[in-house]
């Protein structure tokens, strides 16, 4: 006999509808720190999967970094910014944070997420109009609708098409360009020169979100716009802690007065808590590491680049891969769980990325390589790949 159906019953329907699809996703517990190699179901994987880039989240100089800040400062930080959260090394490392972007004021927040949500919301509002590029990330996508503004998007990197819509748009109020300057499941860059003069032609606001690129592009590990020489002419850069840099936390840098409306009006800054100072001391120590030993992110970009070119000799869709992120384009949802499940037997961590996450139909393992990770750790990768790839 079926179950009579109750309001709660739709749950069950839905994981349903999702497993029958090949989209129902689950959570695998890592039995380690973070590194190059985890503990899995028991046994250690080579990790392929993570954004600790640079090998930084469980580095012994900010193991120890953490550990002096919570013997000093204890651990929670017990309010929002705007009460008695607001700590010395809150405000030491937003110093730091400006002046590697380059930007006069640096704000944090507790996550990526909530930086974008407060650059967004507090940059536009009803009056104005957001323009956003179709593979960005969902935190940028959420904030302009929370924004209240007007959202368009745009072509990926289509910026004939950014063009044309800015030639649409000329009764709005500010007109806000966003765009992920390393795209997260491309892995390829933005034109950060081509916006800049279509921002300036159109006078409009430009932000990028440098999640992924911060600690790894740039001569000085400060990001695509230091690769593309466009700092200065850059209005808004949201960035995290919690990627290369190996942490928890994210920020907003800009002008002083665009930080300190960011301070007055941001709902997901004022009514948060802080981070823990333990984070902020945690940040610094990656600063230090990535300004002290540049070969971590240029030994990591050189494997990438190695690991693309044996891919795209093998027929591999590594779609616009310019960056540590190697896409490997399946196509089939159900296809790409078997091929993770097919690689995770023979010892590579790298789930599947599926709708929404990804257009559909453009399944994939989204490849991230470690700057810890060996090439004879990258060339059993390639080994297990070129083994479990389903044939088309
Ligand atoms: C991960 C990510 C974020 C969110 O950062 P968290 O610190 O993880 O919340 C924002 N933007 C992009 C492009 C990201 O990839």
């Amino acid at each position: 006999m079926r179950p009579v159906p109750t309001p709660m019953s739709y749950y069950r329907e839905r994981l349903e509808g999702l497993a029958g699809a090949g989209l129902l996703r689950g959570l695998r517990p890592v039995d380690s720190p973070q590194g190059p190699r985890v503990r899995v179901d028991g046994r250690e994987v080579l990790c392929f999967c993570s954004n600790n880039y640079l090998g930084l989240a469980n580095h012994p100089q900010i193991v120890g970094a953490v550990q002096r800040a919570v013997a000093e400062w204890g651990w929670g930080s017990g309010a929002s910014r705007l009460v008695s959260g607001s700590m010395t090394p809150h405000h030491r490392l937003e110093a730091r944070l400006a002046a590697f972007k380059r930007a006069e004021a640096a704000l944090l927040t507790p996550s990526g997420f909530q930086a974008n949500l407060a650059a967004i919301c507090t940059a536009v509002g009803p009056d104005d109009v957001v323009l956003l590029d179709k593979l960005n990330h969902a935190s940028i996508i959420d904030a302009a609708r929370a924004s209240g503004a007007r959202v368009r998007v745009f072509r990926h990197c289509d910026y004939d098409d950014l063009r044309k819509t800015l030639g649409q748009t000329t009764e709005h109020g500010r007109r806000l360009i966003v765009t992920d300057s390393l795209f997260s499941m491309d892995g390829d860059l933005a034109d950060l020169k081509t916006l800049v003069a279509i921002k300036q032609h159109y006078d409009a606001i430009l932000c990028i979100d440098e999640a992924h690129a911060t600690g790894v592009f740039g001569s000085s590990g400060r990001g695509v716009a230091e690769a593309a020489g466009v700092e200065e002419h850059i209005d808004i850069t949201v960035g995290t802690l919690s990627k290369a840099l190996g942490g928890m936390g994210g920020f907003v840098c800009g002008s002083r007065d665009f930080v300190d409306c960011v301070i007055n009006t941001a709902r997901s800054f004022m009514y948060t808590t802080a981070l823990p100072a333990a984070a902020c001391a945690a940040a610094e120590a990656a600063l230090d590491l990535i300004d002290a030993e540049p070969e971590r992110r240029r030994r990591l970009l050189a494997m990438t680049a190695d690991l693309r070119a044996q891919w795209r000799q093998n027929g591999f869709d590594v779609a616009g891969s310019a960056s540590q992120i190697v896409p490997l384009v399946v196509g089939d949802a159900q296809r790409t769980v078997d091929l993770a499940e097919a690689l995770l037997d023979r010892g590579i961590l790298a789930p599947a990325i599926r709708p929404p996450t990804v257009p559909r139909g453009a399944a994939r393992l989204r490849i991230s390589v470690c700057a810890d990770h060996t090439p004879e750790d990258v060339a059993l990768l390639v080994d297990a790949v070129k083994a479990s790839f389903p044939a088309a």
